[in-house]
């Protein structure tokens, strides 16, 4: 965004400082641009600080297991194994669609976590929000859901997929979001967790203080005002999925007809 880039210039004078702990200002921004409380809001250096918090947060080695599709985003895979606890996977179905009975198979008394992706990477799945919805309300309450949304952005109708804004109904769900996909700040290693209060607290608690340093948290509030340059970013990324998707098309014909 260029906005973002003049802030990271204007800024850079700032870079002496450490950030304020906990980066409340960005909270805030953040808390006001999806109407949820900052009770329940903390970014980390990328979602995938906050991923491998919550896997030490809430898994004890040798007691707890940890449930995810297989393939599934590697940072669940590492972070869970680097932990020395059990991960279990269940296979994604051949056309990449989601096996939530045998997913639910997996889940016992002494499972911490779930780890979803939705939309799904790299496949693009993306099931309308009914499907995470009766999962969540599937599983033990004693089990968190994680629902990574690093793409949500990029699914049109938000709430066709999204629970973001009906957490109040599922204690049990923490939602993912990053700004390195639409936001296109991948380099400044920024993300968040919309996770219950409770383990909100814990996850602040334990994170090192200044790991969203002072420029990535400008550079976050500002992305979220530059809405010109998102609504523009997910404008192109359709048309470039919408002409994948017509050659794809055509090769398909093309074959049959050869065939
Ligand atoms: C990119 C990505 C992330 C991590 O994003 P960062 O905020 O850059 O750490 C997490 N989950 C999925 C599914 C991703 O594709």
């Amino acid at each position: 965004s260029p906005i973002v880039q003049r802030v990271l210039r204007d800024r850079a004078p700032l870079a002496f400082r450490y950030a304020q702990s906990g980066n409340p200002r960005l909270v805030e921004a953040l808390s006001r641009h999806h109407g949820i409380d900052s009770s329940r809001i903390v970014v980390g250096n990328g979602s995938d600080e906050i991923i491998d918090l919550i896997v030490r947060v809430r898994a004890v080695p040798g007691t707890h297991n940890v449930v995810a599709f297989k393939p599934c985003f590697s940072i669940y895979e590492l972070q869970t194994r680097l932990c020395g606890v059990e991960l279990r996977q269940a296979p994604l179905l051949p056309d990449f669609s989601f096996d939530w009975d045998s997913l639910l198979k997996l889940v016992d008394d002494q499972t911490a976590i779930v780890f979803v992706t939705t939309p799904d990477n790299p496949s693009g799945w993306c099931p309308p929000v009914a499907e995470p919805e009766a999962l969540a309300r599937a599983l033990p309450p004693s089990c968190l859901l994680v629902i990574d949304e690093a793409y949500m952005d990029f699914s049109g109708e938000q709430a066709a997929h999204s629970l973001l804004g009906r957490l109040d109904d599922f204690p049990n769900v923490a939602i993912l979001r990053t700004f390195s996909k639409s936001f296109g700040l991948a380099g400044l290693r920024l993300g968040y967790g919309i996770l219950p209060e409770k383990l909100a607290d814990f996850v602040r608690r334990v994170r090192l203080p200044f790991s969203v340093n002072i420029l990535a948290e400008e550079a976050g509030i500002a992305a979220l005002e530059d809405t010109v340059f998102r609504a523009e970013t997910l404008r192109v990324t359709a048309e470039g999925r919408d002409a994948a998707a017509r050659c794809a098309d055509q090769r398909r014909k093309a074959r049959s007809c050869a065939g």
